[in-house]
């Protein structure tokens, strides 16, 4: 039934997306349900065409995964696997990226890591993790394994980590902990660009034309129930719930 809704919509759009697409985009989970639950309910209300989930799904605590016990390991997929549950409970298509908290080989319906798919007529593509700098989480790389990456033909690109030297990279006053690498993806796409990772930097960045997008996370440290909006190509919104602020960032003006 979702696909075949899915589709409906695709066919009345031309075969392409329009701007009445909606997706919604969920940050960095870390399995904190307070906060997802009020997300939910916002985009349940929203009656979205698809979500987009920028990684980082499971409980916080078992961030250093790389070096954890085998115990760990299985806690913490299970709780990316709850927090894809909760998520697809809503009932339209999910696209995800593992973050730098969770497993490279993290499986499950969606993920886009390295990959392109289309939902509600938009091509999704997708790059989990985050780099270049390395504190020993399980999925991190160097600039130069996102830059030999084919660049895909897209209209979102769904990212874990920030494009660099933007608002929205930005760890405290003065620095920028985003990567080159998804900068300069950014500076060759006519789209949008979707992320987290850094959750205390939620907001809006234009980098030539792509307009760019931190969700910010719902887990800690800095969590909070937010949530994003990609509005056809045009548009981006950003809506805190615990303090009702709304933003948006429009292509034009
Ligand atoms: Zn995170």
């Amino acid at each position: 039934m979702i696909a075949n809704s899915d589709e409906d919509r695709y066919r009345k759009a031309g075969g392409g997306y329009n701007a009445a697409m909606t997706l919604a985009v969920i940050g960095d989970i870390h399995a904190t349900w307070d906060n997802l639950g009020p997300v939910l309910e916002r985009v349940r209300r929203e009656r979205v065409d698809g979500i987009l989930v920028v990684g980082d799904l499971g409980a916080n605590e078992f961030g250093l995964l790389a070096r954890a016990a085998p115990d760990t390991v299985r806690n913490y997929r299970e709780s990316a696997a709850e927090a894809l549950r909760r998520v697809r409970s809503l009932g339209v298509p999910v696209l995800w990226v593992p973050g730098n908290h969770d497993p490279r080989d993290l499986a499950g319906e969606g993920n886009v890591d390295g990959r392109v798919s289309t939902v509600a007529g938009l091509r999704v593509a997708g790059i989990g993790g985050a780099g270049p700098d390395r504190y020993g989480f399980a999925y991190e790389w160097d600039e130069d394994e996102i830059l030999a990456r084919a660049v895909p033909e897209c209209d979102v690109f769904l990212c874990h980590a920030p494009p660099r030297w933007t608002p929205i990279d930005m760890v405290g006053r003065a620095v920028h902990a985003g990567s080159d690498a998804i900068r300069r993806c950014a500076e060759r796409h006519r789209g949008v660009l979707v992320c987290g990772h850094i959750h205390e930097a939620p907001g809006f960045a234009r980098i030539g034309e792509c307009l760019c997008m931190n969700v910010g996370g719902l887990g800690p440290p800095y969590g909070r129930p937010q949530v994003g909006f990609v509005r056809g190509m045009d548009e981006l919104g950003h809506e805190d719930l615990a303090s009702g602020t709304r933003q948006r960032l429009l292509r034009q003006g």
